[in-house]
């Protein structure tokens, strides 16, 4: 089978590899359509993450051969899966950090989605892989994961109807909390550098833009509230983002941080200012089964708009094509397919 393996930031190569067998409570599917995720970015760009690797976790894929004790999927249909399963066992488990737990790490499907085919384990078959139904747009499919990562960010924060939330970033990810937002009751300011993006989280929603290369965050969202923001959520982590919002969160706010790496992620943090004024500084990881159904339900329910999101389906030969287009921000979200 043909798998994409990345040799380095710049070197992609699609080679024979042989084709996964499975066992008696697995499952194999051919890959219809993989996305490429941020996390797979950061993976990529990072000399430190050990390479030649077959990446990608974001899949939707054909039910080609199920193990004879998989009772739940049949050959032929269409699934969408995630790769990290918790065990619900351990102490993180058992304190609610099911994305902390130790086997939620090392959980993985296998050898990657940019392949031809994928193993999906018992764990992968009964906790995180759901059929697509007909009606729906298997690439819409390839949202669920990224869509679950924000509701279950949106879970730990403690928010009120009318919170005014700030949105930093209007990718994917931004896009999705500007509308999973909205639908709680939220008010929303997105906050980007790129004024077409910003035009479209307006459309998708927000009922605030600020793009802080024209416009001095903190004095708009003075502009919007006296007391400041309720809760900003940072899908583009760095001092100036955490800086602006650290500054104009109300007091009492919290600020949720949504992915961060490498040097970017250092920060100097007045720790008088954060206790004085009490503001909260959390961050949320990954997904979980439970917000991984509830963001299946969603995204079937046709409750977000997916479709301003998509763009042309890309054969994963040009996977190089897909990296550039999405890292110069010139798509939401490459796809994928063989
Ligand atoms: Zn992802
Ligand atoms: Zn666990």
């Amino acid at each position: 089978m043909k798998a994409l393996f990345c040799y380095s930031q710049d070197e992609f190569k699609l080679e024979e590899i042989d084709r996964p067998g499975i066992l008696e409570d697995e499952m194999l599917i051919e890959m219809l359509y993989t996305g490429l995720c941020g996390s797979d970015i950061v993976k990529i760009m990072d000399p430190e993450v050990k390479k030649p690797a077959v990446f990608g976790h974001e899949v939707a894929g054909r039910v080609i051969e199920t193990g004879k004790n998989v009772k739940e999927f049949k050959k032929g249909d269409i699934v969408v899966t995630a790769h990290h399963i918790p065990c619900y066992k351990c102490h993180y488990c058992l304190h609610g950090s099911h994305s902390m737990c130790r086997h939620f790490k090392e959980t993985n499907i296998y050898p990657g989605s940019f392949c031809q085919y994928i193993r999906l384990s018992g764990e992968h078959i009964k906790y995180t892989t759901f059929k697509v139904p007909q009606e729906l747009n298997p690439v819409a499919a390839l949202f669920i994961e990224p869509l679950a990562c924000c509701i279950r960010a949106m879970d730990r924060i403690a928010f009120r109807k009318n919170d005014i939330f700030s949105v930093v970033g209007t990718g994917v990810i931004g896009m999705l909390f500007i509308q999973l937002i909205k639908s709680s009751g939220g008010i929303v300011a997105a906050i980007d550098l790129n004024d077409e993006r910003l035009s479209l989280a307006r459309t998708l929603g927000a009922d605030y833009i600020i793009n802080p290369s024209n416009e001095i965050v903190t004095g708009e969202i003075k502009k919007i509230t006296a007391e400041g923001i309720d809760v900003a959520i940072l899908t583009v982590t760095n001092k100036n983002t955490l800086g602006d919002a650290l500054s104009y969160l109300r007091d009492g706010g919290t600020v949720s941080i949504f992915g961060a790496s490498g040097k970017e992620s250092r920060f100097e943090v007045d720790l008088e200012n954060v206790y004085k004024r009490e503001l909260t500084i959390m961050s949320s990881y990954s997904a979980t089964p439970e917000s991984l159904k509830r963001a299946f339900d969603i995204i079937t329910g046709e409750k977000l708009k997916i479709s301003p999101l998509l763009s042309e389906v890309l054969p994963l030969s040009d996977f190089k094509k897909g990296l550039d287009l999405m890292m110069r921000k010139k798509i939401y979200k490459a796809v994928f397919k063989l």
